[in-house]
């Protein structure tokens, strides 16, 4: 049997919610991203603003030299997230498939809940209507046998639309499309196709396996099965990161316990950062130590409950440290902490427990606080950042002789 696939993405998200709250907004180019003079980059552009060639990772003075009369807007995380939770909590209804695909956007498995919430087409109307009464949002949805198509088909129903691609009609649908409306088809892809006179997903479809093969290897088999719609990918597969870590090596080896944890609060913060800014939590926090002879240990906690906040992650990886060094306590080279095990946020929501809440929703203050005024802004009391330095990667050169990577 076919499967029925849903894949819903909010309309200019940010920029939407603005809109909601503020309804002297609406019909304007707005853009949400901070300051137009600063350095930043454009979050969410409003549609009005797209038309002057405005868009998401664009720089902000840009932005400001195409549209003049846009407003600007900082952005406010910590509601995106409020009401992202709501967003997933209205899906949670339809299906217990589900797969964040970020703040905006979700993957449903549809297939076999007709009693729940009608045929697919029905259910897309009816959370649509939903989220559109209950938020104040837009959303397109596309329908398909496969998650590739789906998503594809939701882009294509933008703004506020609807889009199904009938079992059977998935190559026929993607054939005029250009290569890059294939999702994570990226520009190395496109430039090897180039010379071939390859533009479009149907010229990609035509080309025989070995063809492919040749080109791209044993990947060159499944771009050729995705360019003709078909994805046997199941909804809840993350294709996201599967971990996030930080992890930092010591200009001098470090003993003491005291900098230790404090280089691993500043890493707890970063990760948890990471974790929330994806809508994620994590049911496993890993610790990582390399000493002074280039052994390496770690050591893994599995949590009661999937948690996200930077104090669990840090309580986590403290508790860990303090493991390790009841058994050597050699000064450390090398000190790293990362998640994995990572589920999306929504899931867990009523099963948390309240003090994890309250961290959490002080982490998310946190962020918003660090979002708005940098990284510098706001330090608990025992983080190794050093105040006076730029970035996060300069104060652990500089500041606590650690020099960070990024995985
Ligand atoms: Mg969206």
């Amino acid at each position: 049997m076919a499967r029925s696939i849903l894949h819903i993405d909010l309309d200019a998200f940010f920029v939407a919610v603005e809109q909601a709250r503020r309804p002297e907004l609406r019909g304007l180019p707005v853009i949400v991203g901070g300051d137009p003079d600063g350095r930043g980059v454009v979050a969410t552009a409003s549609y009005e603003a797209r038309r002057f060639g405005v868009y998401s990772g664009l720089a902000l003075r840009t932005a400001r030299r195409l549209a003049p009369d846009a407003i600007f807007l900082r952005g406010d995380f910590a509601e995106y997230v409020r009401v992202s939770k709501q967003f997933h909590a209205i899906l949670a209804n339809y299906t217990p498939l589900i797969e964040s695909g970020g703040l905006d956007e979700a993957y449903l498995d549809l297939t076999g809940c007709e009693s729940i919430g009608g045929t697919a087409p029905e259910a897309a109307a009816s959370m649509r209507a939903r989220i559109r009464a209950e938020l104040g949002l837009a959303a397109s949805a596309g329908i398909a046998t496969s998650r590739l198509v789906a998503k594809v088909a939701s882009d294509k129903a933008k703004p506020d639309g609807v889009l199904q691609v009938a079992e059977g009609t998935e190559a026929a649908f993607l054939a005029p499309l250009p290569l890059r409306a294939l999702p994570m088809l990226g520009q190395s892809t496109e430039k090897r196709l180039a010379p071939l006179g390859i533009s479009t997903l149907g010229q990609l479809a035509a080309l025989a396996d070995s063809a492919l093969e040749g080109l791209f290897g044993n990947h060159g088999r499944v771009l050729g099965q995705r360019a003709r719609g078909i994805d046997p990918t199941p909804i809840g597969h993350d294709v996201r990161a599967k971990s996030i870590s930080r992890e930092g090596t010591f200009a001098a080896d470090v003993a003491d316990p005291e900098h230790l944890r404090a280089v691993l609060r500043g890493f707890s913060e970063s990760v948890g950062a990471d974790l929330r800014r994806d809508g994620r939590r994590a049911r496993t926090v890993s610790l990582k130590l390399r000493y002074d002879d280039f052994s390496t240990v770690s050591r893994s906690l599995t949590l009661p409950q999937p948690l996200s906040s930077n104090e669990a992650i840090f309580e986590a990886g403290t508790a860990l440290l303090e493991k390790l060094r009841e058994r050597d306590k050699r000064p450390a080279r090398l000190i790293g902490i990362g998640v994995s095990n990572l589920v999306a946020d929504a899931v867990q929501l009523s099963l948390e427990p309240a003090p994890e809440r309250k961290q959490e929703s002080l982490s998310a203050a946190f962020d918003r606080v660090r979002r708005k005024y940098g990284t510098r802004s706001l330090q608990t009391g025992r983080t190794a950042f050093d105040a006076a330095t730029q970035d996060e990667r300069s104060v652990f050169e500089k500041g606590t002789g650690l020099s960070s990577q990024m995985k």
